[in-house]
């Protein structure tokens, strides 16, 4: 059935094949009475549970507030695929943050890849982690981009060897007739089961001292020397506040959802596809995206299933019969799974930001935000959190740099934001098609 609805959540995990697979030991309890704490956390996503985790590292006292579930947002349904670099382009920055601030970027770029390989070795994170990513091309404009990226690496001293593929090399990585070349980096970028990765981050956290309220959403922030963060059951007075509800955050705080607009993207998950047919299709098992505005995702889970992604939506609203939409953009690239069943399928918000640069900074001298990774997250948002722990514990170097960037508000006010971006971005989904 054609047509466009809201999506549909309730408090509990969304029916994933992350949600169905998950290494989840514990439901954590909801606040019921009022407490202190160092630091308060709003969310319980890859922002908010590396921020805990950083701070209890260096020894604070770390409470999370958590709506729903740890990882039940963006971090628990995401295509699992660790891309390096933050931002779009750190480059078009130059004249807010100078040479310097863009060469910093490029290196949390890398870095932000290097926490998520230490902290899985470190906790012995169960998360399936493989490493290998690929960007294919549809188009010859693509291979132009391919080689600018490579070029722009090189002289960024990026540390992982990046490789041109052609035509018949793509071929070696995705089993489909559909690409005209890529660009493959084996070794700084991969795939993961995401909301595993984000349940063994907190895991290791509580493990050290941390507090995780879940179905704990925070409904008033009350500022002062001590800021107070109420929910419908309880509080916790802290010294500081970290902010990481990101695109699920609604109206919490008016000036930050001005600034993150909530766009919905869809998932499915095939049926295991056995050995033979999920080596036909993804040979070497890596991470596949292509460059378009709404673009494919894609990669093989531990147990041989396709996880295909796309469908962004600026408007935050999902198709009704978005199953059926993305089985016929998987088909397209692989013809050869008509027929195979789809066992799960799902939609998430991500938070996208007007100049695509994450959004990190301070609402008062103790009350910290991040938001609106823009699409891309599971790794940039490992490094967020570090920056914001480094920040409140008096190296304020690389916080400072990033915050002095500046972000729009999106036009339109409270109820037209959405209808007004989502128009201007279908001319980036129209020159997709040039
Ligand atoms: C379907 C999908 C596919 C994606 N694929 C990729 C990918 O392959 N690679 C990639 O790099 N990025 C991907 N992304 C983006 C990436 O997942 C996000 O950028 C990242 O997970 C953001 O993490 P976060 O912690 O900031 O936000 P979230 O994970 O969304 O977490 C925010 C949390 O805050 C909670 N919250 C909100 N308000 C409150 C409140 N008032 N009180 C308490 N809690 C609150 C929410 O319940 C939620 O759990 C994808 C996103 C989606 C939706």
């Amino acid at each position: 059935m054609f047509g466009l609805r809201f999506p549909i959540n309730t408090r509990e995990h969304t029916g994933s094949w992350y949600a169905a697979t998950a290494a989840r030991e514990v439901d954590y309890p909801t606040l019921e009475n009022d407490i202190e704490a160092d630091v308060a956390v709003i969310g319980g996503g890859f922002s908010g549970v590396n921020t805990m985790l950083e701070l209890t590292e260096r020894g604070d006292q770390v409470v999370l507030l958590e709506a729903n579930r740890v990882a039940w947002g963006a971090s628990g349904r995401n295509g699992g695929q660790i891309i390096g670099g933050l931002g779009h382009d750190p480059d078009k920055f130059r004249s807010q943050i100078g040479a310097e601030g863009v060469r910093r970027i490029y290196d949390m770029g890398v870095e932000c890849v290097e926490i998520i390989r230490e902290r899985v070795a470190r906790y012995a994170i169960d998360c399936d982690i493989r490493w290998g990513y690929c960007d294919v091309a549809l188009k010859p404009k693509h291979m132009d981009w391919f080689r600018e990226t490579q070029q722009e690496q090189r002289e960024a001293a990026y540390p992982h060897e990046l490789v041109m593929l052609d035509g018949d090399e793509v071929k070696e990585f995705v089993g489909s007739e559909r690409y005209l070349g890529g660009l493959y980096n084996a070794n700084g970028g991969g795939h993961l089961h995401p909301l595993n990765l984000c349940l063994g981050e907190a895991k290791a956290a509580v493990g050290q001292g941390a507090q995780v309220f879940e179905q704990s959403k925070v409904i008033a922030i009350e500022h002062g020397e001590r800021v107070t963060l109420r929910t419908e059951r309880g509080s916790v007075r802290a010294k500081r506040v970290v902010l990481c509800g990101n695109a699920y955050m609604e109206n919490l705080v008016p000036r930050l959802a001005s600034r993150v607009l909530p766009a919905s993207t869809c998932m499915i998950a095939t049926e295991p596809l056995g050995e033979a047919m999920a080596h036909e299709v993804l040979p070497r098992d890596v991470a596949v995206c292509d460059p378009r505005t709404a673009l494919d995702y894609f990669r093989r889970t531990k147990d041989n299933r396709l996880l295909f992604g796309g469908l962004s939506n600026y408007t935050g609203l999902v198709p009704v019969d978005y199953q059926s939409v993305m089985v016929d953009k998987m088909l397209k690239v692989f013809p050869q799974l008509e027929g195979v069943k789809i066992e799960h399928a799902w939609d998430g918000q991500m938070g996208i930001s007007i100049n695509r640069m994450p959004q990190l900074g301070r609402l008062a001298d103790n009350v910290y935000y991040v938001q609106a990774y823009s699409g891309h997250g599971v790794a940039p948002t490992h490094i967020m959190a570090r920056i914001i722990a480094e920040a409140m514990h008096g190296e304020s170097d690389r916080f400072d740099m990033l915050s002095s960037i500046r972000h729009m508000a999106f036009p339109g006010g409270k109820y037209l934001r959405r209808p007004a971006y989502a128009v201007g971005m279908s001319y980036f989904k129209a020159k997709d098609y040039l």
